[in-house]
């Protein structure tokens, strides 16, 4: 587990300003849900939490350590995409295994890691199979499985159910509700889904234009929105 705070973060691209003087404090063992338009800078801020883009401006600090020029290893962090890209020629275990190999891992420990994370996303019978013979929500629990294998500190998830359909979206982010108080990490989960936003997070942030319009708990932005766009988001009536 592992606090997580975003100092004064700017993004740029260019000249295009995407991310403007971000401040958020991110408990440990805390699920933080993001959501906000199209384009507003969620993905650029995970992939910036991550260690996929640089950070323009500002100090993201991890348990209270300066991490801004740290690699995804270093950070303790692991992300999972919308696209989950599994390798096709590799089975399910090979695919769990595959950061852990690469890492030098011994076979034995790598067996060990991949059988828990296994169980927990409970994918045992599935192993010896390849990408092409699962069906999407199988696929996505591997995906999450190449996560967790690592025992990361955070996890980032940006819109890992939008390629789902509605039900097995449903039962996913129970699962995934599941998972994070099972293995107590930090998560922070991007979405779309109102739904998902109000039942998964401890605290929901609303970004508009590369900066946080509001943020709290659920049950604040619902009943208590700052103003209407934020309401738009959480879906309170006013
Ligand atoms: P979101 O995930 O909220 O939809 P993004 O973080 O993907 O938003 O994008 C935020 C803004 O940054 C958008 O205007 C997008 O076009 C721009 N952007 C994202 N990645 C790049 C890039 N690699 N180069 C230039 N602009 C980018
Ligand atoms: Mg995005």
């Amino acid at each position: 587990m592992a606090s997580l705070e975003l100092q004064n973060i700017d993004k740029s691209y260019g000249a295009l300003r995407v991310i403007e003087g971000l401040n958020l404090a991110v408990d440990d063992g805390s699920l933080t849900v993001f959501v906000g338009p199209s384009g507003c800078g969620k993905s650029t801020l995970l992939r910036m939490i991550a260690g996929l883009e640089e950070i323009t401006g500002g100090d993201l600090l991890i348990d209270g350590r300066q991490m801004n020029k740290a690699d995804p290893i270093q950070r303790g962090i692991a992300m999972v995409f919308q696209n989950y890209a599994l390798y096709p020629h590799m089975t399910v275990e090979q695919n769990i295994g595959f950061s852990l190999r690469m890492a030098g891992v011994d076979k034995a420990e790598i067996a060990r890691n991949v059988a828990s994370a296994a169980a927990t996303l409970q994918i045992e019978p599935l192993l010896k199979r390849k990408p092409a013979q699962l069906s999407g929500g199988q696929r996505q629990r591997v995906a999450i499985g190449r996560a967790i294998v690592r025992e990361p500190a955070v996890f980032l998830f940006d819109e890992p159910l939008s390629n789902l359909d509605a039900e097995l979206r449903v039962s996913m982010r129970v699962e995934i509700a599941k998972l994070h108080r099972k293995i107590g990490a930090t998560m922070i989960y991007v979405t779309h889904d109102q739904t998902e936003a109000m039942t998964l997070a401890d605290k929901i942030v609303v970004m508009r234009s590369g900066q946080i319009e509001q943020a709290g708990t659920p049950d604040t932005l619902y009943r208590d929105p700052d103003n209407l766009f934020v309401a738009g988001f959480i879906g309170s009536p006013r």
